[in-house]
């Protein structure tokens, strides 16, 4: 680009700002704010989508559709069905993961920058509250917020039914917990269900893991009539 052309800079603090480029050198931009505006790119719905860890570049993958529908957060998990489950290899592509994030976020025109929080085991992250007892099975999490797990072994608790609960004017928040290449096991589910952490089902079919994490977050989002 070259100056005097016009630009739109988003602070990943909320905020979009119209600018005109003043100084374009080597490495160096220099810009002239003109106005700024509340960014529209951000759901009031805020996503916690806690997604297992997976092979190859479907954890990427998941991770930049998950910004496009309007995922806030991502939390690596690492299920006893992880195909990859080495923290060291894991922590090595947290850079990585961070900039496809960011990518995305410009690409959508996100007004905040979704966070990649630390990578947890599976029972750190159903049971943050263990010891004491976790709160009892369908209720809302510590913080206000509505748990789900999406399992495929689950036949009769859909979504919707789900998501009946929430308090959607408010900007409901949802931790969404998504299984690896091998599901969750029914040890998982026992302590996801101990903890007010509720099973769903997407439907009949299987989905990939990186599939499921977009395809949830899509719909809860519609739901609330965001997307
Ligand atoms: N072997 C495939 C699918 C594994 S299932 C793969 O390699 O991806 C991965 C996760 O997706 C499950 O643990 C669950 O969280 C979610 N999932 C897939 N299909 C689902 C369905 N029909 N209902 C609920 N969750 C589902």
């Amino acid at each position: 680009m070259r100056v005097g052309e016009r630009v739109t800079l988003l602070d990943g603090q909320g905020w979009a700002y119209e600018g005109v480029l003043i100084a374009v050198d080597e490495g160096n931009v220099r810009c002239q704010t003109l106005r700024r505006w509340e960014a529209a790119g951000e759901p009031r719905t805020h996503i916690t989508l806690y997604q297992a860890v997976l092979k190859g570049e479907r954890f990427s993958w998941a991770l930049q559709k998950g910004v496009e529908v309007g995922v806030s957060a991502f939390a690596p998990l690492i299920c006893e069905r992880n195909v990859v489950d080495d923290l060291a290899a894991i922590e090595s592509k947290r850079e990585r993961w961070e900039c496809i994030i960011r990518e995305a976020a410009e690409q959508c025109g996100r007004g905040r920058l979704p966070e990649l929080d630390q990578t947890q085991l599976f029972s750190q992250a159903a049971s943050p509250s263990l010891p004491p007892p976790c709160p009892s099975p369908g209720r809302r999490g510590a913080g206000g917020e509505v748990r789900l797990i999406a399992w495929e072994g689950e036949y009769s608790t859909t979504l919707r039914d789900a998501l009946a609960r929430c308090n959607w004017a408010a900007g409901a928040r949802i931790q969404l917990f998504v299984g690896p290449e091998g599901g969750f096991t029914e040890d998982e589910i026992a302590l996801a269900r101990r903890c007010g952490v509720q099973p769903v089902t997407l439907g009949p079919r299987i989905l990939r893991a990186e599939t499921a994490g977009v395809i949830a977050a899509a719909l809860i989002l519609y739901e609330a009539g965001e997307l």
